[in-house]
């Protein structure tokens, strides 16, 4: 199993780090030590003090899949749920600085926690997807899949020109703005169409 992640998919995200609204999907990859079932323990990593939680949409490949058409795209997942993709932002923000790869900061052992998948099916895949994360009872970020630069039809397809997309695979849709800070003990609620998919704490 692989986890496909999608950076700056979202205007007002690429701009609160100063990044440039990008022409084509950025992507990279977590392995699966990073995955993480939310009912498990989440520990602060030892080796970051700036660790930012990224909430977002997360889809399950449901059937193989290669060179992808956008029309076909949704056929190839029946999940969805909403996961936290954990950084570490004073390493991730050294790396970008020296180009160096995001790996250390982004694809670390738990760093893809994961909520409850519930159906992705025909009315769902019609309908616009707002979620929320909140912090400790305040909500910190307010996504809508609408609101997305590369939605998640061409995402699939443009990850599939490159990544043979296989069953149990999961995909990171991107976060919207809002992005910050996490420390130890902090409450992590995460809300998609009125559905809490995924409630723990940061040990
Ligand atoms: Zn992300």
């Amino acid at each position: 199993m692989k986890i496909i992640c999608v950076g700056r998919n979202y205007v007002a995200h690429a701009l609160e780090l100063k990044n440039e609204v990008p022409e084509e999907p950025v992507l990279f990859i977590k392995p699966e030590t990073s995955f993480l079932d939310y009912h498990e323990t989440f520990q602060y990593p030892s080796f970051t003090k700036d660790l930012h939680h990224e909430c977002e949409i997360v889809l399950k490949v449901c059937k193989k899949g290669t060179k992808i058409k956008e029309q076909e795209a949704l056929d190839y997942v029946n999940e969805i749920t909403l996961g936290i993709d954990f950084t570490a932002r004073d390493i991730q923000t050294i790396l970008k600085e020296k180009r160096l790869p995001w790996e250390k900061a982004k694809a670390f052992d738990h760093s893809a926690v994961i909520g409850d998948f519930i159906p992705f099916d025909e009315k769902l895949k019609e309908e616009t997807l707002h979620f929320t994360l909140q912090k400790n009872n305040e909500i910190v970020q307010n996504g809508d899949s609408s609101l997305m630069i590369f939605p998640m039809r061409q995402l699939i397809s443009n990850i599939s020109d490159y990544f043979t997309l296989l069953p149990g695979d999961l995909i990171f849709t991107g976060t919207p703005a809002g992005v910050g800070p996490c420390v130890k003990g902090d409450r992590l609620i995460g809300v998609l169409k009125g559905k809490e998919l995924f409630d723990f704490s940061i040990k």
